[in-house]
């Protein structure tokens, strides 16, 4: 979550009844908002919103069910609710939260969800309980505090060499964009989030099909026709709870690199097009962003990483861009490994205090190897050399 500050306070005395706008509040520990009516409850005692989504939802002529029903308590401005996750803990004001729930279901008679249109609502808000009480005030600063321990979740990878409790805490604070949420992406991302990685970023413009059943394991019978981004993101905060999920369903090039993916400290290009991953490597180099990139052929799988400018990228390697003939065909095993093998370069990569070396990597289906291919830079590639 980026820091946010408090910019409108409200509490809402009983069901029915308009809000009052408030300068500060007073937060009870293990109760909730004074003098609001869900004060007392377990779970559900303070009700934060962007005030973006706010201003959004005034603005729609085509009113959601929850655009009346819903009051919040909390405010925030610039703060990203979608990348919070339950067991959060932040700080407002002097009174600290945890989450308890991120982000809300839309009701199923809702006409804007009948109507196919999007509903902010459901990612822009959180559910906390007061672990610590105060008395935030407008202005007053949002920001995350830590997550809950982690346990026994991970012991069994932290007596790997050079990963321990260093290299998980590297993990726990890296974010991770994957593009492409199809027979790459989801073995991709199910490992980055089973390995802790602290938030992911998951973009696919797709919406889940009968013949992507083969080997999509994130997506069930029950999700046709709905967007992959967010059936991945619902599935991965089922088994990491934790793990900050944001989704772009959109098809994701040039225009949404630059405006959406600058921050990340890892890319992996998980797509089938040979426009988008060279899209994708021309804006890894451009702002020095560590990627890898994986294609599948049939029985064939390729991974490439590229960790820096010491690195041939996907252009010294491919300056004409040729492209697998049978994209088409897709091999569930084969993408899973290939999958599989952009994670373990993203995870080797974060986890590591001394950063290690890119590479390309060939896997065979067919006679089961799996070969590291000699690469090296072009001094005459446009992308490498471009200022
Ligand atoms: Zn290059």
């Amino acid at each position: 979550m980026t820091e946010g500050t408090i910019c409108g306070l409200s509490i809402q005395e009983a069901k029915g009844k308009p809000s009052q706008e408030k300068e500060s509040l007073e937060l009870v520990e293990g109760k909730g908002i004074l003098g609001d009516r869900h004060y007392g409850e377990t779970d559900m005692q303070v009700c934060l919103l962007e005030q973006e989504c706010r201003t959004w939802m005034e603005e729609q002529e085509e009113k959601g069910l929850c655009f009346g029903r819903f009051r919040e308590n909390i405010r925030t401005c610039s703060a990203d609710m979608s990348l919070l996750a339950r067991g959060d803990r932040l700080w407002a004001g002097d009174a600290l939260l945890e989450i308890t729930q991120a982000g809300k279901e839309c009701f199923p008679e809702c006409p804007r969800l009948k109507a196919g249109k999007e509903c902010r609502l459901r990612h822009a808000c959180s559910f906390a309980k007061v672990l610590k009480g105060g008395n935030p005030a407008l202005g007053d600063a949002l920001s995350l505090a830590e997550h809950k321990q982690d346990g026994d979740r991970y012991i069994r990878q932290l007596g790997l060499h050079g990963f321990g409790p260093k290299g998980q805490e590297r993990l726990r604070k890296a974010k991770i964009l994957v593009i492409g949420a199809g027979g790459l992406g989801c073995p991709a991302i199910t490992a980055l989030a089973e390995a802790g990685a602290g938030m992911l970023g998951i973009a696919d413009g797709d919406t889940v099909a009968l013949s992507n059943l083969n080997r999509q394991f994130l997506y069930t019978p029950e999700d046709i026709g709905k967007p992959k981004a967010e059936c991945a993101a619902r599935r991965v905060k089922r088994f990491r709870p934790d793990c900050r999920v944001k989704t772009y369903s959109c098809a994701f090039g040039r225009e949404e690199l630059r405006r959406e993916a600058q921050d990340y400290d890892f890319i992996l290009s998980c797509v089938d097009s040979i426009e988008t991953r060279f899209q994708i490597n021309e804006f890894c180099r451009t702002f020095q962003i560590p990627f890898a990139d994986g294609a599948i052929d049939g029985m064939y799988g390729t991974v490439q990483a590229v960790f820096s400018g010491e690195d041939p990228c996907l252009s010294c390697v491919n300056p004409k861009k040729s492209s697998p003939k049978r994209e088409s065909i897709s091999f569930g095993p084969v993408a899973m490994v290939t999958g599989t093998l952009e994670a373990h370069l993203a995870l080797k990569y974060l986890s590591a205090a001394k950063k290690p070396r890119g590479g390309l990597y060939s896997f065979d289906g067919e006679s089961m190897t799996l070969e590291e291919i000699p690469a090296v830079k072009n001094p005459a590639c446009t992308i490498c050399n471009k200022k």
